[in-house]
């Protein structure tokens, strides 16, 4: 993917806050959903400590060279942005970028900006479905090893994508509180339905689709990328005791499907070229992908080389004044399979995405204890509990947590962020 002048290191905007933003410098332009108090839900680009109205600039005629028709098709859901393709969003970001790196716009845009602090920021899109992948090897082998030590991966990880199926209803925006699931929690004496005792986080990257395809019509390797609309972070709540119980043979159910909760920014594909890296290197004795998965520019940059990271804030952090923990430290390098092949497998068999349905790639965890995604792993399965800055120890999440995940890209002079995604567990 090409890099071009709004890649540029030296770029600065009169955006209060962007000029050294640690996530939203004036290169990122994530879209987003916002309203402002109870007014209509509209598309919204993040700027520094800002959210620029989209719909409201092409309005006042600031955006030159985009179809000002899509002002009608900027309001309550991102779905029809999401559905326009490559072509004409790098036409929009390279519109925002010159608007907001001319001095001489200033006045006349700043009515349209809202501190993002002062906006509800609202789940992007109706996500029409949702397929959680499971493409963090480094996690399926140690979550692996806890079941069947002699053999962690099992024979068929390393040839094909492996994904369940997910629950589109009750995938919730950050900061939407995460009440803990009632459950069968298998014991000695059988099954009992009670809360959830085993609570974890999974870190995980959200991948939003568009345009997507028709319906028996494959989209091929070389393509795949196209159908890419944006990045998120997403925490794929897990109930381990529910699915220790209910996973086989079939796979997640309730254990998973009471929350999964994304950030609010959708970064794109092109503020994350300059951040592209190869695919994950695989081994001599590893198989190559099978043709359909395999294209030469995917292996060479369908990557992603971000940091991502885990923190854990409890009631008595909070009381006390201490700021989260971090927990977890991992590189989104670890992932098996590229973005890019999870939509061709996924669409390899005739099955239609849709513009906003959602992907998670699956727990990102390193090879190192402490970069693994979730507390499964960080704490082998409940028997090594965490200590945190207070004293305070956990193996699962406890009633007051609150989880936070971040993404951050560095290279060349060059940085940007997701912004957070937090939830705090309810009961
Ligand atoms: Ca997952």
């Amino acid at each position: 993917m090409s890099l071009d002048a709004t890649h540029d290191p030296a770029a600065r905007s009169w955006v209060p806050g962007a000029d050294g933003h640690p996530d939203f410098p004036v290169t990122n332009l994530p879209f987003c959903l916002f309203a402002v108090a109870d007014g209509r839900p509209r598309a919204g680009v993040a700027i520094g400590d800002r959210v620029a109205d989209l719909p409201g600039l092409l309005a006042d005629g600031l955006l030159p060279g985009v179809d000002e028709a899509l002002e009608e098709l900027l309001h309550d859901r991102l779905n029809e942005l999401m559905a326009l393709g490559r072509e004409a969003r790098t036409r929009l970001r390279h519109a925002l970028f010159a608007l907001f790196t001319d001095p001489a716009a200033e006045p006349h845009a700043t009515p349209r900006l809202h501190p993002i602090a002062g906006v509800r920021l609202l789940l992007p899109c109706e996500v029409g479905d949702y397929t959680d992948f499971y493409a963090g090897i480094h996690h399926a082998r140690r979550v692996g090893a806890l079941f069947r030590p002699d053999s962690p991966l099992l024979p068929n990880y390393r040839h094909v994508p492996i994904a369940y199926h997910g629950r589109a209803s009750s995938v919730v925006v950050s900061g939407t509180p995460v009440r803990r699931p009632m459950g069968q929690i298998p014991g000695p004496d059988g099954p009992r339905f009670a809360p959830s005792e085993r609570l974890d986080h999974e870190l995980e990257l959200g991948i939003w689709i568009g345009p997507g395809n028709a319906l028996g019509e494959p989209v091929s390797i070389a393509e795949a990328a196209d159908h890419i609309a944006g990045y998120c972070l997403l925490n794929d709540w897990s109930a381990r005791d529910i699915q220790a119980w209910e996973y086989q043979p079939l796979g997640p159910f309730l254990a998973k499907n009471f929350a999964t909760t994304v950030s609010p920014f959708v970064v794109t594909p092109e503020a994350l070229a300059p951040f592209r890296a190869p695919a994950m290197a695989r081994g001599a004795d590893d198989p190559a992908p099978l043709p359909y998965l395999l294209d030469a520019g995917d292996q060479r940059e369908g990557g992603l080389d971000l940091v991502v990271e885990a923190h854990l804030e409890t009631t008595a952090m909070r009381k006390a004044g201490l700021p989260p923990a971090r927990i977890s430290r991992g590189s989104s390098r670890d992932l098996w399979w590229t973005p890019a092949q999870m939509v061709a497998h996924h669409t390899s068999g005739g099955c239609n995405l849709r513009p906003g349905d959602l992907f998670g790639t699956g727990t990102i965890s390193g090879e190192e204890g402490d970069s693994a995604g979730s507390l499964l792993e960080l704490t082998e399965g409940g028997r090594r509990p965490l200590v945190l800055p207070t004293g305070e120890t956990r193996t699962f999440l406890e009633a007051g947590d609150r989880v936070m995940l971040t993404a951050r890209a560095e290279r060349g002079g060059l940085r940007l962020g997701f912004g957070a995604c937090t939830g705090e567990v309810v009961g």
